[in-house]
């Protein structure tokens, strides 16, 4: 029999009446003749609410207690669901992390996963049980319990799929749900008549993800795209509803230049200004923030002044290490001497994203002009192959978005309106 991987987020679990839901999209797909494994969330907003708590109690509580009660969300849904699928006459056995082996690096908060065992996974397959399994979660070598970073479950499935395929136990695709219907070009909420796309390519969505399209765990799609998993993304209350799939671009036909747009507000920018402009200076500056796990992202660096011999260096990096950044700019000011640190809180980073603006030109100029047909200023720029990105000030975010959106046609009044919010 071929093994289906499920995953469903929080949302889709938010209370006793969903998540009897979620045991019916099981078990209909046992019933279609595949083995199950399902990959769970914590319940609604049971991890931001467990995060909450501890911050009641410290303003810096350690990491290793964090993943410790974080963990215990995804543990409260695996039990509660294995009870609705037995309850529905059907055998269901829960797994925490630890309990299925997902090894992972020794360190906490965004641990990334280094090996996942399949041998208590399968002997529960080989009964005819369908196994559910807490995702964000897993375990060191030496039994320490890790978190892999928020939204951390679409990893855990696609990883757990992704093992299963290499060690050829019969995957057949890794079906993450939530409450959309699927990818679509731009976040509904802000463009209700955004449409649906029916198949998206890893690179893209890749893309999208990290440039905040809120929708799945980067690293989900990373592993998903190295071990070649199709992956369908779909609606929990929709079953019948087949979603986007994710697949090859060699797969795909590309039509359009661009093929989505993503809004992301949640980070900042830093300034460091007037740096000496002499070998070593970026490394060292890159190797610090390397060190405290800092990731950025946006780097520009400017044209060097003549006149004193500096340059400015800039780059975004998340809203949420922005307080780990504060404590490194003595560090950074003491090795690099710069003028000043600026920090700009005002931004949101607006991208357009598509594989068919390969070879071809004039795609960056079409953005840059509707931004400025707007009278919308870019504060910085930066692109990938398949990418360009477009800083702005905050308030702006919405009408560069729509107006983006109507230029390179990502909406359109033909599409049904979209309910719902978009997966945590
Ligand atoms: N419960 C975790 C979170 O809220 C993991 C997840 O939802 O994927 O981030
Ligand atoms: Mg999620």
């Amino acid at each position: 029999m071929a093994i289906v991987v499920q995953k469903f987020g929080g949302t889709s679990l938010a209370d006793v009446e969903k998540i009897k839901n979620v045991a019916r999209a099981v078990v209909r797909e046992k019933e279609l003749g595949n083995d199950v494994v399902v990959v769970v969330s914590a319940m609604g907003h049971t991890t931001d609410n467990l995060i909450k708590l501890a911050h009641e109690i410290s303003k810096n509580p350690s990491a290793r207690e964090m993943d410790m009660l974080m963990s215990t969300g995804e543990q409260i849904s695996i039990s509660l669901l294995a009870i609705a699928i037995q309850e529905m006459g059907y055998r269901a056995v829960s797994m925490t992390g630890a309990q299925v082996g997902i090894y992972t690096e020794d360190t906490h908060s965004k641990a990334r996963i280094v090996d996942i065992k399949t041998e208590k996974l399968m002997s529960h397959i080989k009964e005819g049980e369908i196994v559910i399994v807490a995702g964000f979660q897993g375990i060191t070598k030496e039994g320490e319990i890790t978190t892999l970073g928020r939204g951390g479950s679409d990893t855990s499935a696609v990883a757990i799929a992704a093992k299963l395929q290499v060690e050829n136990l019969g995957i057949e695709r890794c079906d993450i749900y939530s409450d959309v219907e699927g990818i679509y070009t731009t976040d509904p909420r802000v463009v209700p008549t955004a449409k649906k796309l029916k198949e998206i390519s890893y690179e893209e969505m890749l893309e999208l993800a990290r440039v905040g399209a809120n929708v799945l765990h980067p690293r989900s799609v990373e592993t998903a795209k190295q071990f070649q998993v199709p992956m369908r993304l779909r609606s929990s209350f929709k079953l019948d509803d087949l979603g986007t799939l994710v697949i090859g671009v060699e797969k795909m036909e590309i039509y359009k230049p661009v093929t989505g747009l993503a809004c992301d507000k949640s980070q900042v920018r830093v300034v460091i200004c007037d740096i000496p402009d002499r070998p070593g200076n970026a490394s060292k500056l890159f190797t610090l923030l390397a060190k405290y796990e800092l990731s950025v992202d946006m780097i520009i660096q400017s044209y060097a002044r003549s006149s004193n011999n500096t340059n400015d260096i800039a780059f975004t990096i998340d809203k949420d290490d922005l307080q780990k950044f504060m404590t490194l700019k003595d560090e950074i000011t003491s090795i690099m001497n710069p003028s000043n640190i600026h920090i700009d809180e005002d931004i949101a980073k607006i991208s357009i994203v598509g594989a068919g603006m390969i070879d071809r030109p004039g795609i960056a100029a079409q953005m840059f002009e509707t931004l400025a047909k707007e009278g919308i200023n870019i504060k910085m720029i930066s692109t990938s192959e398949i990418k360009i990105s477009c800083l702005v000030e905050k308030m702006h975010a919405k009408q560069a978005t729509e107006a983006l959106c109507k230029a390179f046609e990502l909406d359109g009044k033909d599409v049904a309106l979209v309910h719902g919010t978009l997966p945590d």
